[in-house]
């Protein structure tokens, strides 16, 4: 127990908290926060209309390098449109990790396509491109689709496509040759915003003509080899959700390097109405997603702080670093060629029956501690999915203990 004693008593000097409960997350509102909010409500424009949506789409773009940002009311509907509009329609296969958040699993589940749940690295917590890899090696035949009558959509598109089929140029489509569904996407998750293997994911995808969304709703300021997680592939999204190292409540981005799919996402995401004075018309089924203008507006100052809230989290993992060094506990640091947002700080343990007492000794005396998720095939609607032996996720499961990692800036609200 003592072991244990000594990682409250420094989180707690740490946190400068000797008292009272420490989080494992909690928002830092340092800016014009409230300044902003306050222009939303004086000007009126507090919902669908008002200049900060588009402010902090720009701020998205600038920020990560992405061509398009499209604001959405959560990461999880901005997944589920990014999946619609790379093609991926009902009895599809998408390819995800089994250790990840429950919203990367529900959003593929929206579009009603099945999830296939493989393994992760070690290394970075996120999908594995050798068990993706292994896996399609197994079960893929590439079969050849006719392309005259799909439906290919182009930047200039002016008719909107919902589910639009993106085949590539030779026609070639991956299919499971056991269940004969067609395998329309990938969707891997930098877990805790360590980057995943993304060069070697992205060869073995363009070799079966995969199409890659980046579920990077946790990695906001991770950068694999320099560049932006939610870059690599056809869409990448973000979270803004209350959690995440930035927020606006509740909120969610749509990044693409694709002019037509971001005009799509915004047309669909806002009731795909068809712009007109005073008529209202839609030209396909669209969804109540957008962001409101109040969200927006925290999101705008937030951003604004996003560098230096990403300075305090790094000072705040080197700290662990060093703590963690002399003990038994591995303290999990960004993988090769990454640079890591420590959204999340993690250590692991011996085993289960270790991490179990470590998060039993440290949320009764009011220190938040988790374990990492239940893997999403022990969940029971996906207890019959497709999946591998899942051997690095168990393990990881098995271990994994976060711990409180909010970013400390002096003497912030310290009345609360
Ligand atoms: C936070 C998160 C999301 C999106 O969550 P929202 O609450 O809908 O913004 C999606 N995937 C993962 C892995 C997340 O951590």
């Amino acid at each position: 127990m003592n072991k244990l004693k000594t990682i409250i008593d420094f989180i707690r000097s740490t946190f400068q908290e000797p008292t009272k409960f420490i989080p494992l997350h909690d928002p830092r509102f340092i800016g014009n926060e409230v300044k902003y909010m306050q222009e939303c409500i004086e000007s009126n424009f507090v919902s669908s209309v008002g200049e900060f949506v588009g402010r902090f789409e720009k701020m998205c773009t600038e920020y990560t390098g992405a061509q398009y940002a499209v604001a959405a009311m959560n990461g999880t509907s901005a997944l589920h449109i990014a999946l619609q509009l790379s093609g991926v329609q009902r009895d599809d296969e998408v390819i995800t990790q089994a250790l990840t958040f429950i919203a990367t699993a529900n959003a593929i589940s929206y579009t009603g396509a099945y999830p296939v749940f493989l393994d992760v690295d070690k290394e970075t917590m996120g999908l594995s491109p050798s068990a993706v890899e292994a896996w399609l090696a197994e079960n893929v035949e590439m079969r050849e689709m006719p392309t005259a009558n799909s439906q290919q959509l182009t930047a200039n598109s002016q008719q909107p496509t919902a589910n639009s089929q993106r085949p590539m140029a030779n026609g070639q489509q991956p299919f499971n040759k056991h269940t004969h569904r067609r395998i329309s996407a990938c969707v891997p998750m930098h877990t805790f915003g360590h980057p995943v293997k993304t060069d070697k994911l992205l060869e073995v995808l363009n070799h079966y003509n995969i199409p890659l969304i980046e579920d990077a709703a946790e990695s906001i300021g991770s950068y694999y080899k320099g560049k932006h997680t939610g870059n690599f592939g056809k869409f990448g999204i973000l979270s803004f959700n209350g959690n995440k190292i930035i927020t606006t409540g509740g909120g969610g981005m749509i990044l693409t390097d694709d002019e037509g799919l971001a005009k799509l996402a915004k047309h669909i995401t806002t009731q795909a109405k068809v712009p007109h004075p005073w008529e209202y018309r839609h030209d396909m089924t669209g969804y109540n997603y957008r962001l409101t203008n109040i969200a927006a507006a925290l999101g705008c100052a937030q951003m604004e702080k996003l560098d230096y809230l990403l300075q305090l989290k790094r000072d705040l993992a080197d700290k662990y670093k060093e703590f963690f060094k002399d003990t038994e506990f591995k303290f999990f640091t960004e993988p090769e060629n990454c640079k890591s947002n420590y959204w999340l700080n993690a250590i692991i343990t011996k085993d289960r029956a270790q991490r179990d007492e470590i998060l039993e000794f440290t949320n009764s005396r009011g220190v938040m501690t988790r374990p990492i998720w239940e893997l999403m095939t022990r969940l029971p609607m996906f207890a019959n999915c497709q999946t591998d032996s899942l051997e690095n996720s168990k393990w990881l499961a098995d271990r994994v203990v976060n711990l409180p990692s909010s970013a400390i800036v002096q003497g912030y609200r310290k009345n609360l």
